[in-house]
């Protein structure tokens, strides 16, 4: 049973787009340039129909099964991009490539090569960000900021993906002072490598309770669930 309140969707998610773009017009930036990808995670795919209704065209899911399921489910939907935002195990590859714009949370080599191979078997290449941790939580995922260097060095040689950009979830603000601290850590891990790395274009970062500071320090994607779906039902079973 899903508690999602579809109807809600459509004026939550005007909302968001309304504030994304005034925190993109605040910070002297074109709102054009931030991508709002609606996380959908958990919420039933008639919630992802009323939000393209409504005009939204990218969506985040973060676990294979259930997005190889929604993705089935709504492949009538013209024009829809999929990002895959989750951790994602090598042998799941082949659930999300191809058909899946932005990979957003690699960060081993092993996930990268199955994605590189599954990408090369279907003739696409694939886009995909690089996770860090930038609190260097030792829960989280993500590759510590020092062994980002080395990391991209190896994932660049990898053929059929291409290093788009970086990714972090931060610990939450909490009263942290700086709450935009770790955002601008990962908007300058990005300017530090992207000599070496042309490529790496993208900042994916900022959630619900956090975009506008994200948008300030140059997010390209803010990943948004809560705002515009309302409480996540809990995870899928089966994943
Ligand atoms: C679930 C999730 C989100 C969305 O979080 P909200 O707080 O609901 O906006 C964003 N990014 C990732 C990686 C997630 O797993």
């Amino acid at each position: 049973m899903s508690h999602t309140d579809v109807h809600a969707v459509a004026a939550r998610l005007a909302a968001v787009r309304a504030s994304v773009e005034r925190s993109a017009v605040a910070a002297g930036r074109d709102p054009a340039s931030v991508t709002l990808v609606a996380v959908s995670k958990t919420h039933p795919p008639e919630a992802i129909r009323a939000a393209w209704e409504a005009g939204q065209r990218d969506f985040g899911e973060s676990y294979a099964q259930e997005f190889a399921a929604k993705r089935a489910a709504l492949a009538d939907l013209a024009g829809l991009r999929w990002h895959f935002i989750g951790a994602l195990q090598s042998n799941k590859a082949k659930l999300v490539v191809p058909g899946t714009s932005l990979v957003h949370a690699v960060d081993r080599a092993s996930v990268v090569e199955a994605l590189g191979r599954r990408a090369r078997e279907a003739g696409v290449v694939q886009d995909v960000l690089v996770e860090v941790n930038v609190g260097a939580e030792s829960t989280k995922a993500g590759l510590a900021p020092e062994a980002l260097g080395a990391a991209l060095e190896g994932f660049s040689r990898v053929e059929g993906i291409r290093l788009a950009g970086l990714m972090c979830i931060p610990p939450p603000a909490g009263d942290r002072d700086d709450r935009r601290a770790p955002f601008r850590r990962l908007r300058e891990l990005r300017e530090a490598n992207v000599a070496r790395h042309g490529s790496l274009r993208l900042l994916s970062m900022g959630m619900s309770d956090d975009y506008a500071d994200a948008i300030a320090e140059g997010a390209t994607h803010v990943r948004v669930g809560t705002a515009i779906f309302g409480e996540r039902p809990r995870k899928p079973a089966a994943e």
